[in-house]
């Protein structure tokens, strides 16, 4: 049975043209933005036998979806925006050096996002946010590992979790109080002395108060997902436009009829929008505003170590994240609100270096040159949740997109789920905590 045989027997028969020529038109979906976000869900789409066209602006090698720490984290259930960040925000912001730093600049987007980002660093949204952030990081995991089962593990997956390591008692407490939130979700922890730590990596000094083990978590090679994602979706007879700008759209009423881009016009049925911290940017193409801001952070990576790390591990005192991928290491970190752009402040890289040595006194590793750090953009909502929905201003548009330090967490889930939305399915878990029109 072809796709438009179903979706004409199934879909609501109220409000909604389904003559075999719309049905047509709505099996070919367009997304825009090629990052972890939009290939997961072209990968759940083309499965379900949708025609898809992904338009990217770059060539799917070294955006944000590439170079970040490569961890699947269902351990992060407290989303950005909590209690601890603002008092912590506070001080850091001041120097440009610190884990988190807002670089002051007028502009009234930021503005808004900064207030709705204070409104919510609260306990009783936490306390209400962190459950959809949990069922969606534990529904991700568990597709992580059907899509390495589906295409082979050439991404460098290690089942193995990810160590919370600190070193003051200050940060210990704060650590034991998340473990116990974490098991409220059924989301197990071990706690670990120095000297289990240490005994867990022995190639290299570990310099520790403690740390926890986070077995349900697991970390790949970002760069090769997304390349696997590309071959296979390539593979699999999507039409990937690489090097190609979406400029504007084409509306009549409320439907987009087709995306305009530097190297013509793309018809469409529905379209998601899946464009990372250029989100706000498209959405005001089509008269929406979006509250997002871009949060940078730093990776550098160090080819063929000869003592390498066993097991990724978050430095939680300077929140600087540390994975070994194969025979390379990675260490990236800090979040500076500065913007869309890609300057490199380096003073905060050099935090980064200073964090991982201080950690690992036996690290062997230097500096590296400024051509061999790596900056990429998170996409940032004011409430650390993502946007996934329809948004009721166009009867074909889907956004996905703001997941903040868990794009690669929760890309599966949101591929799955948008597959869900516009197939008019009912969706694996509730969505609503995520409606892309909550800060209307
Ligand atoms: C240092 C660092 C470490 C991180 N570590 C982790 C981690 O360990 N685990 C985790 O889960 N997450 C991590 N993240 C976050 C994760 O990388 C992001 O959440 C994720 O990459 C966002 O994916 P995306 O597809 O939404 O956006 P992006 O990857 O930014 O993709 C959006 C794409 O849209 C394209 N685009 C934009 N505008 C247009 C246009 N007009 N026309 C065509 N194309 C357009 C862009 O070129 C871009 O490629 C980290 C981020 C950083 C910076």
């Amino acid at each position: 049975m072809l796709l438009e045989d179903i979706l004409l027997n199934y879909l609501p028969k109220s409000g909604v043209n389904n003559t075999v020529e719309s049905v047509h038109m709505r099996n070919q979906v367009t997304i825009i933005g090629g990052g972890v976000i939009g290939l997961c869900c072209a990968y759940y789409l083309q499965k379900q036998g949708y025609r898809i066209t992904l338009i990217e602006k770059g060539d799917i090698t070294g955006g944000t979806s590439f170079g970040n720490a490569g961890y699947i984290s269902p351990s992060h259930i407290i989303p950005l925006a909590s209690p601890g960040i603002v008092a912590m925000g506070l001080r850091w912001m001041m120097s440009s050096s610190s884990p988190f730093y807002i670089k002051p600049r007028f502009d009234a987007d930021l503005i808004r996002w900064g207030i709705s980002f204070y409104k919510n660093a609260n306990a009783a949204t936490v306390a209400r946010n962190a459950p959809h952030l949990a069922r969606i990081l534990l529904l991700s995991r568990s597709l992580i590992t059907d899509i390495k089962n589906d295409l082979g593990n050439q991404f460098r997956m290690e089942e193995k979790g990810c160590l919370m390591l600190y070193k003051t008692p200050n940060t210990e407490k704060h650590e034991i109080e998340l473990t116990k939130e974490a098991g409220r979700y059924g989301i197990d922890t071990k706690m670990l002395s120095a000297k289990e730590v240490q005994d867990m990596e022995p190639d290299v000094e570990v310099n520790v108060r403690g740390g926890v083990l986070y077995p349900v978590d697991c970390h790949l090679h970002p760069g090769d997902f997304m390349q696997t994602m590309k071959d296979h979706l390539t593979r699999s007879g999507v039409n990937l436009m690489l090097n190609t700008e979406v400029t504007g759209f084409e509306k009549t009423g409320n439907k987009i009829n087709s995306v305009i881009t530097d190297k013509g016009k793309v018809e469409t049925g529905e379209l998601v929008l899946a464009a990372g911290s250029w989100l706000p940017l498209l959405a005001r193409k089509l008269g929406i505003h979006l509250l997002l801001q871009a949060g940078k952070g730093y990776s550098i990576t160090y080819k063929n170590m000869v003592q390498n790390l066993r097991y990724p591990a978050i430095l939680v005192d300077d929140r600087v994240a540390m994975t070994p991928m194969g025979n390379d290491l990675r260490m990236g970190g800090t979040m500076e609100i500065s913007g869309i752009n890609d300057s490199i402040m380096i003073k905060r890289v050099q935090s980064i270096f200073r964090a991982a040595k201080n950690y690992y006194t036996s690290l062997p590793v230097e500096f590296p040159g400024q051509d061999k750090i790596w900056s990429g953009l998170r996409p940032l909502t004011p409430d650390g949740l993502p946007y996934i929905g329809r948004h009721t201003r166009y009867s074909n548009l889907t956004i996905a997109g703001g997941h903040a330090m868990l794009g690669l967490s929760l890309a599966a889930a949101t591929g799955q789920l948008v597959e869900e939305i516009i197939g008019y399915k009912k969706t694996s878990l509730d969505i609503m905590a995520f409606d892309v029109e909550r800060y209307k």
